[in-house]
C-alpha cells in the first residue's frame, strides 16, 4: 500500500503551482497580459464561485501525458497513472480543500461531483469518478453522481446551460466539483450553472491541471519564472501573490495550512 507521498513524489519535480498576480486570471489562473481575466473567462457565463488549479498543465508535458492517458483502457501504467493522479487530489485536498472553501465563500462542502465525460457512454466508466468515490480519501464518504450528460450537441468549448442537468434537486448545499483538466472552463461552469438550477448553494471546482501552451504569447517566460520543486503547502488561494519573473520582491507569508506531507495510504 503506497503512500500518497510517495506516490506523488516525482509529480512534485514537474508541477507548476499557479498563484494569483499581476497578469493572472483571477478566475482561472491563466496568464493575461495584465487584465483581469483571460480571455476565456472573460467570454463565458461565470457560475463557479470560485476554482483552484493544482497546477500548470503543459500541452505535450508530463502532466499533460498524464492527464491524457489515464482514462485510456486498463493496463498497468493506467492503474499506476489513476493512483498517482488520485493521489495528487488527495494530498492537495488535505492541505487546501478549505482555501477553496473560503473563496467560495463558505464553511466547507457538503457534496463532492465530477464533471460527466462528454460521451454518455463513456460516462459509465468515467475513471475520474471511480477515483473521486473510491479511492481518494477526503472526498469518497461525500461523493455523489449529481450530474449528467443531457443530449444537447453544445460544443464542449462553449458554455452552456443545457449541456448538463442534475440527478436530483438539491437544497442550498455547497458542492465541490472535480475535474481533471480545465481548458477554456466552458465544461466546469455548464457544469455548474446544472447544479446551480437544480438548487445547489455555492460551487466551487478543483482542476488537476490548467491547460497551457508553452508558445502562446509569454507563457513559456512566465511558466519559467515557476521555479521547482511544487510546494505542496502552497496553492493557488493561499500562497502569496508571485512577483513577476524579473522582479525579487518578497513577500510575507500567509497562514500556513494543514499539513500536506503525504503520511495517507492509498488502498488499491
Ligand atoms: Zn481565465
Ligand atoms: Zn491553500
Amino acid at each position: 500500500m503506497p503512500s500518497v507521498g510517495e506516490l506523488t513524489a516525482v509529480y512534485g519535480n514537474f508541477m507548476l503551482g499557479p498563484h494569483e498576480g499581476a497578469g493572472v486570471c483571477s478566475v482561472c489562473f491563466n496568464f493575461t497580459d495584465g487584465y483581469e481575466r483571460c480571455y476565456a473567462c472573460a467570454h463565458c457565463e461565470q457560475r463557479l464561485d470560485a476554482m483552484t488549479p493544482i497546477s500548470y498543465s503543459v500541452a505535450r508535458e508530463q502532466l499533460h501525458h498524464a492527464l491524457a492517458s489515464y482514462k485510456r483502457l486498463d493496463g498497468d501504467v493506467v492503474h499506476r497513472l489513476r493512483a498517482e493522479l488520485s493521489a495528487v487530489l488527495w494530498r492537495f485536498l488535505v492541505a487546501h480543500e478549505a482555501c477553496l472553501a473560503r473563496a467560495a465563500g463558505v464553511s466547507g462542502f457538503a457534496l463532492v461531483t465530477t464533471v460527466p465525460s462528454g460521451d454518455r457512454a463513456r460516462d459509465e466508466i468515467h475513471p475520474l469518478r471511480r477515483m473521486v468515490s473510491e479511492l481518494i480519501g477526503p472526498t469518497r464518504d461525500r461523493h455523489e453522481r449529481l450530474l449528467e450528460r443531457t443530449t444537447s450537441d453544445a460544443s464542449p468549448r462553449h458554455f452552456s446551460e443545457q449541456k448538463f442537468t442534475a440527478r436530483r434537486a438539491l437544497s442550498s448545499e455547497a458542492v465541490l466539483l472535480i475535474d481533471d483538466t480545465w481548458t477554456t472552463g466552458a465544461t466546469a461552469q455548464s457544469a455548474a450553472s446544472a447544479l446551480k438550477s437544480a438548487g445547489a448553494g455555492a460551487v466551487a471546482a478543483v482542476v488537476i491541471g490548467r491547460h497551457l501552451n508553452r508558445e502562446w504569447h509569454e507563457n513559456d517566460r512566465r511558466l519559467r519564472g515557476i521555479t521547482g520543486p511544487y510546494d505542496w503547502s502552497r496553492c493557488a488561494r493561499c500562497a502569496p501573490a508571485r512577483p513577476p519573473a524579473s522582479s525579487s520582491g518578497t513577500h510575507g507569508p500567509r497562514s500556513r495550512p494543514p499539513e500536506a506531507s503525504g503520511a495517507h495510504r492509498l488502498l488499491l
